[in-house]
């Protein structure tokens, strides 16, 4: 069967991968018919992806279809034929994290398609409890996963309603934690550098309160609030000093949630800190309940994910259309592989 492998950074190659045997007990083989291109796919062809090993084959946003099921599956609601979105997140159960119901942040967790191999390929095989079956199409559950990270965040922070909420950075997580926020019917602000994701924000999330961090942030913030600061601020931009200015932008007794990662040190005052009795959270990756509750904001049509869905790619011009995609003047929000 097909696949497709990135075996070393900025080398893609075709390959022809075994054919999966017959699944095994609590496993169910799916055909993979689209995945979504994420940063982290990015960061990986780039070489910039920390603990990462190669040859890998990528794919961690996938849109599935059942086609054999293994013994004790039987529970699980699934049927030959269904469609799914996959929760790529492989947790050991046991750790104290598993036990406490955060299977995201499993001390063992391995994502498929990072840290083992993902669903750039025809057949994966996926436990049955990692399916979360829906009617809807396989590009739209294809895109899930990513949503599930921006759901996430913002459960995380418990928003109240009419919080008034800031999400900086508006690539495709934050445009998830701005999509979800406001479902939840926070009052939603977004800041961004790039004036066509400012644009894109407007015209497919209905935001109007968007700020340009190259202003003076903090005054631009409270004439978008009136005269105040939000109470609970997303970085989803994966800057270090992004996410050290955030700590401004808080009112007291708001919250700072940091979706997008850095490898390295944030350091930030305690005074700004302290004054403010500030929390600080991180959200990392997403849950089941996550998955349910975006198919469900999805399947309602409260979600319309079809604009987002700016590139789409088939194996055979994959390699030279991905490189493409970096490229800023592209407009790329997101890319499809179609399988
Ligand atoms: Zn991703
Ligand atoms: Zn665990």
């Amino acid at each position: 069967m097909l696949s497709i492998v990135l075996d070393q950074p900025g080398h893609f190659r075709l390959a022809q991968a075994p054919e999966p045997p017959a699944p095994g007990p609590g496993e169910v083989l799916v055909r993979v018919g689209r995945v979504g291109i994420c940063g982290t796919d990015l960061h990986a062809f780039r070489g910039r992806q920390p603990f990462f090993s190669y040859p890998r084959i990528l794919g961690h946003e996938l849109g599935v279809e059942v086609v054999a099921l293994g013994p004790e599956t039987e529970g699980f609601g699934l049927a030959v034929g269904d469609r799914c979105a996959v929760e790529p997140y492989l947790n050991c159960g046991k750790c104290i994290a598993c036990r406490r119901g955060r299977t995201n942040c499993c001390e063992r967790l391995q994502v498929l398609g990072v840290h083992r191999d993902g669903g750039m390929v025809e057949w994966l095989m996926v436990p049955a409890h990692k399916l979360h079956r829906s009617l809807l199409p396989l590009e739209h559950l294809a895109l899930v996963e990513m949503l599930c990270i921006g759901a996430h965040a913002v459960s995380r922070a418990q928003l109240l309603r009419d919080e008034q909420v800031l999400v900086v950075g508006a690539g495709p997580i934050g445009l998830a934690t701005t999509q979800f926020a406001k479902l939840s019917g926070a009052d939603v602000a977004v800041m961004e550098i790039s004036p066509a994701r400012r644009e894109f924000c407007r015209d497919h999330l209905g935001i109007s309160r968007l700020v340009d961090p190259q202003d003076d942030a903090v005054v631009a913030l409270q004439s978008a609030f009136d005269g105040e600061l939000p109470t609970v601020v997303f970085d989803a931009t994966g800057s270090a000093q992004s996410m050290a200015s955030a700590f401004r932008y808080v009112a007291n007794s708001g919250k700072l949630v940091y979706v997008g990662l850095v490898q390295g040190d944030i350091t930030f005052g305690d005074p700004e800190f302290h004054r403010r009795e500030m929390t600080l959270f991180a959200s990392r990756n997403a849950t089941g309940a996550d998955f349910h509750h975006v198919i469900d904001a999805l399947e309602s049509g409260r979600v319309n994910i079809a604009p987002w869905i700016t590139h789409r790619s088939v194996p055979d011009t994959f390699i030279q259309d991905f490189p493409t995609w970096l490229e800023p003047e592209r407009g790329v929000v997101k890319a499809m592989l179609e399988l």
